[in-house]
């Protein structure tokens, strides 16, 4: 029987579970024996309890669980060789040869440099008896699958990821729970949200819930932003102020926009002097149960995985599993890791026009 493994990595997001438990039962249903490996990388590190076959029943009632229960990690260990030689022989002693990894650009990069050392690794396992020749004979390849997991939606080559959807909602919801107060004592509110160099949940949610101002870090705003949030404000007398900022916001010449500054400046006594609050989300974003769209493609992408795997010849470039125009779609990960550090250097290097049009069609507003 085919054996598959199931991992979670990265920073958590909802909707993770949904993948495993498709996975886990699409794994089954194909006749391979699926198994989960608990603490990310560290979990593949350690070996031993900490990877684990699952039976069908035991994913009952996750589809709408927030979070990872089979547990992600930051692991140092697995940025060297000497914890990927570890990881290899734990697969290889677990007759494991495939593994779908849902986690961010990170994980996902780390994956994929896994399956091209594999043969190297193996070898260097023989060499050093750790292992025989006989182990790793059936062996050879390792096939790997990426699905994309992260509140943030900032992978290139997808039009979302597992989990932005849920972190949207619920953002939205905070802002309404905010906005009855502001509206009530005519305050200003500055909300940061997470994202350090995708505006996607703050350009969204300003969107959503119709704010007067959104700080992204793809489109810093015209150098005249503070004139032209005091001007506006003063021409149209609102009750209510409502503030979004990324956490990744900064303005043309990349100096930060922090929640602090933007209330300073609304604050301020020669100016508007709005009675002025700041509100950082912080982790309610990631937290609570995964929404409908979530779990529908959570579900979609970790059957489409499980397919990737069973299709999959040593030739074909390990692939992440997307969805473009409402389609599920199997694309290369190399790819779209690439274009996702792109954005990131075009940011850094302030050529925004350009970190604006590497990134997906709602940011052409
Ligand atoms: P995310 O997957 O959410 O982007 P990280 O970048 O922290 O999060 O990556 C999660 C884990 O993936 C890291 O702790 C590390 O174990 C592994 N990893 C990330 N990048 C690499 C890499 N270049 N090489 C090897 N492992 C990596």
């Amino acid at each position: 029987k085919r054996r598959i493994a199931m991992m979670t990595s990265g920073g958590d997001s909802p909707g993770m579970n949904g993948a495993i438990r498709a996975v886990v039962r699409m794994g089954i249903e194909k006749g391979c024996e699926v198994y989960c490996v608990y603490e990310g990388y560290e979990g593949l590190v350690q070996g031993h309890n900490f990877i684990r076959k699952f039976e069908w029943p035991e994913v009952r009632g996750w589809l709408s669980e927030g979070g990872t229960l089979i547990g992600t990690a930051r692991c140092m260990a697995f940025y060297e060789r000497p914890g990927r030689l570890k990881a290899a022989k734990n697969l290889v002693i677990n007759g494991i040869d495939a593994l779908i990894i849902c986690g961010g650009d990170g994980s996902l990069t780390g994956a994929d440099k896994f399956r091209a050392e594999w043969p190297g690794l193996l070898k260097e396992l023989v060499e050093t008896k750790e292992l025989t020749a006989e182990q790793i004979e059936p062996f050879k390849h390792l096939n790997i699958v990426g699905l994309v997991g992260s509140i943030d939606n900032d992978m290139s080559g997808t039009d979302a990821t597992i989990g932005c959807f849920s972190a949207l909602g619920r953002i939205c919801e905070m802002v309404d729970y905010i906005e009855a107060t502001a509206s009530s004592h005519s305050r200003a509110f500055v909300i940061e949200v997470m994202g350090r160099h995708c505006g996607w949940l703050a350009l969204m949610a300003g969107v959503a819930t119709g704010a007067d101002f959104v700080f992204i870090p793809e489109k810093p705003r015209a150098e005249n932003w503070k004139e032209e949030m005091l001007s506006i404000h003063r021409k149209i007398g609102k009750r209510k102020t409502i503030v979004i900022v990324a956490e990744g916001a900064h303005d043309q010449e990349g100096n930060k926009i922090s929640p602090e500054m933007i209330k300073d400046l609304l604050a301020n006594k020669q100016g508007l002097a709005l009675d002025t609050r700041i509100t950082t989300l912080g982790h309610v974003q990631r937290g609570g149960s995964a929404c409908a769209y979530d779990r529908y493609l959570s579900t979609l992408q970790g059957v489409e995985a499980v397919k990737a795997v069973l299709d999959a010849t040593p030739e074909t470039p390990t692939p992440f599993i997307a969805i473009n125009e409402n389609k599920i779609t199997r694309k290369p990960l190399v790819q779209a890791v690439l274009d996702t550090k792109e954005v990131a250097k075009a940011i850094e290097a302030r050529d925004f026009d350009k970190a604006m049009s590497l990134r997906d069609t709602e940011f052409h507003m």
